[in-house]
């Protein structure tokens, strides 16, 4: 009986464009999609851009646009990352839409009249300059466990604790920097304490194999929580200003974002269901229906408490997940970068530099395993596994034995040997049919480094039983038809395990795996898990595959974008070849482009004019050096620590010719606090001090009239 899936991954924010973490996740995902197909079960598999909630409202607001118009721009964008990668899913839609709108508010309902809605006056944080009820993630303050600064008014980053802003210490609103004033609101609750609720989520988390053991035993502290630490019931309205879903009969409240963003997973699937003639509610209602979440780890607390309980209550036809599939965050180099940051990789300079995209589905998938475990993504391992493992050993068996197989029987493989009942310990198939199992327990499971292991392991044993039957040797006496029939069955054998590996690893390379079939087997279809069992008789002549990375290619990766006009093009390349983020020397240059704007070069001469608006999007602060370091290696670079009063970042600046560092420290400068942060050799550089130079040698740092404080906006 074939398994009836629907699958999705977590909604991306809709105020940017897909980060590789977002990647990351996603290709785990399709992965374990394309293998459920690939053994004919039946999935769907949908996502949707989660489009709602103050942070859109007010980059929006900023842009001057409509926060629909804001969405709708980054909505336009995802296909290129989605074709790119390969990423397979059916639907991918929005909540900001009609199915959305319908599916919360019904859901709501069906909470309330369960008993689990009520209201109650809620003192709330206001932000007295921008005239707003402020956001949980724009209050922030100090951790009320632990004591960490700068935590975020729900949870701390820190000690993962879970709270109210208004348990924060000293809070300050980060839109406006000022003290928050508190104000009384009415505000709408789910009653997740009730006991029914805590009982069935109990029930439901101890279910042996619906989590992660890491992921269960998290969800199981949240719920024995004693006292202070005892489940709450959950807050889900939000007042006027707010870009959201109305709430039925409460003029003015609209839905917190959480409650919903993951019913967008059923808005997507409906909307879906509706082009394609399917049943929506009769899929959700089939008890045959697996519904399966993957996620990131920081968002498990709603997606193993608030949404399995919120779809629970609210009955027929909404089921509870099946399971819920965490992932770790991806690291570069070894840095944690935050989600408001960035990764360091665009994913999107990566396909534009000419990257194959099935390189990082292979690189991510040997890192990936079923545990709650980070990765990194480190470039010379990158380089290596692509090249040596992927290349040089798998696609490598094609590019050997093609040939021969190719001059000297025009492609035939011929049939001995291809029936297991003919098979001697001679040849490599058998070892890879014996791994199938194995393999395909391990997709199950989510242990994709587990695949590629034993598919290398395998490729291995491929090339070795190549290297020991020498048929480069055995051509020589192709005029032997003794010889000639042992060179056709050596070559084939090896095609055979290359072609059983290529079914193994389709999931993770689709693209080739497809190529394989079409290009050299001359069968075009799409690759079923049986295409295993099924020997090919004869080849085309062997085409290439797949192209080597050239390292030069991560060096673009990790580069700027060419910017600057040609004067400065020369000092910028110069730079960023030492590993410099400070292109503060070029950038203070009055006719140098934009920095925040690394569009095609304009003439030096003729910078355009801009308006207020684009001059406001430079985040300008003035950072109070906290202390200069010199960076081993680096002829041109100091290290910077710079606090801007809420946080402190390290900037790697092109001062070192003029500055002893020591003489910097306690200093005040202007830094762009708002820079997209850059990986460099160095480290990670999050921003960029302002420097004077001109054609004269000299660098000038600038510096604040006295009285200026860290953190203080420049305009
Ligand atoms: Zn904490």
């Amino acid at each position: 009986m074939p398994r009836k899936l629907f699958v999705t991954t977590a909604l991306p924010y809709a105020n940017g464009s897909f980060h590789i973490g977002h990647i990351m996740e996603y290709i785990q995902a399709d992965i374990w999609v394309r293998f459920q197909r690939m053994l004919g079960n039946s999935v769907h598999f949908v996502c949707a851009d989660d489009a709602h909630g103050a942070p859109i409202m007010l980059k929006a607001e900023a842009e001057g646009v409509t926060p629909q118009q804001l969405v709708g721009r980054i909505g336009a964008e995802r296909n290129k990352y989605l074709d790119g990668f390969h990423l397979g899913f059916d639907n991918w839609h929005s909540t900001d839409s009609p199915e959305n709108t319908e599916l919360s508010q019904d859901i709501y309902r069906k909470l309330k009249a369960a008993g689990l809605i009520y209201t109650k006056p809620v003192e709330q944080f206001y932000d007295p300059v921008k005239g707003m009820f402020l956001a949980d993630r724009y209050i922030k303050g100090e951790c009320p466990k632990c004591g960490a600064k700068d935590q975020f008014g729900d949870a701390c980053e820190h000690c993962s604790s879970v709270y109210t802003p208004t348990d924060l210490g000293n809070p300050y609103s980060t839109l406006s920097g000022a003290a928050p004033e508190l104000k009384i609101s009415e505000h709408y609750f789910f009653r997740l304490s009730d006991a029914k609720c805590v009982d069935f989520l109990k029930q439901w988390v101890n279910e042996p194999g619906r989590l992660q053991s890491q992921v269960a035993n998290k969800a199981k502290e949240w719920l024995d929580g004693k006292e202070d630490k005892a489940l709450g019931d959950w807050d889900i309205s939000r007042d006027a200003p707010y870009f959201g879903i109305p709430i039925p009969d409460a003029p003015g409240k609209y839905f917190y974002v959480w409650l919903d963003a993951p019913v967008g997973y059923l808005a997507s699937f409906k909307h879906y269901c509706a082009k394609k003639g399917i049943d929506f509610e009769g899929v959700l209602a089939d008890p045959q229906t697996e519904q399966i979440h993957f996620i990131g780890k920081d968002i498990i607390y709603f997606h193993t408490l608030f949404w399995p309980a919120m779809l629970k209550f609210a009955g027929r036809p909404y089921k509870v997940p099946d399971h819920i599939y965490v992932h770790g965050f991806i690291t570069v180099s070894g840095e944690k970068m935050s989600k408001s940051r960035g990764t360091g990789i665009s994913p999107l300079r990566y396909l534009e530099i000419g990257m194959n995209p099935e390189w990082l589905r292979y690189y991510i998938a040997a890192k990936l395993n079923a545990n709650v475990e980070d990765l990194d993504f480190n470039p010379d391992d990158f380089v290596a596994r692509v090249n040596s493992d992927l290349i040089g050993k798998y696609i490598n068996i094609a590019s050997r034995a093609a040939g021969f197989i190719s001059k000297h029987f025009n492609g035939d493989l011929g049939s001995f040997g291809k029936n297991e009942g003919q098979r001697t310990t001679a040849g490599p198939v058998l070892a890879v049919w014996g791994e199938e199992t194995a393999i395909r327990e391990a997709y199950e499971q989510r242990e994709f480094g587990k695949v590629i292991r034993d598919a290398m392991r395998l490729a291995d044993r491929i090339n070795e039983y190549f290297d020991k039957c020498k048929p480069w040797e055995l051509a020589k006496h192709a005029d032997n038809p003794e010889r000639k029939a042992e060179l056709q069955l050596v070559c084939a054998n090896c095609i055979w395990g290359f072609q059983v590996l290529t079914v193994y690893l389709a999931p993770i390379i689709p693209s080739v795996a497809r190529a394989v079939f079409s290009k050299f087997f001359g069968i075009d279809k799409s690759v079923s898990w049986d295409d295993h069992r099924n020997l090919v008789d004869r080849v085309l002549p062997y085409q290439h595959l797949m192209q080597r990375v050239d390292p030069g290619q991560l060096d673009a990766l990790f580069d700027l974008p060419p910017a600057a006009p040609a004067k400065e093009q020369k000092e910028v390349t110069e730079t960023s070849k030492n590993g410099s983020h400070s292109r503060s020397a070029a950038t203070s240059s009055p006719s140098t482009p934009h920095p925040a704007s690394p569009g095609p070069a304009a003439p030096a001469a003729a910078a355009a004019a801009i308006s207020i608006d684009d001059f406001a999007k430079i985040d300008l602060r003035i950072a109070k050096i906290v202390k200069a370091e010199h960076v081993d290696g680096a002829d041109k670079l100091l290290k910077l620590t710079l606090d801007i009063g809420t946080e402190q970042r390290t900037v790697f600046a092109g001062i070192k010719s003029a500055y002893d560092p020591a003489t910097l420290e306690g200093r005040l400068t202007v830094m762009v606090a708002n820079l997209a942060p850059r990986k460099m050799k160095f480290g990670l550089s999050q921003g960029m001090v302002l420097a004077a130079s001109g054609e004269a040698t000299g660098i000038y740092l600038l510096a604040p009239d006295s009285g200026a404080r860290p953190g203080m906006k420049v305009k």
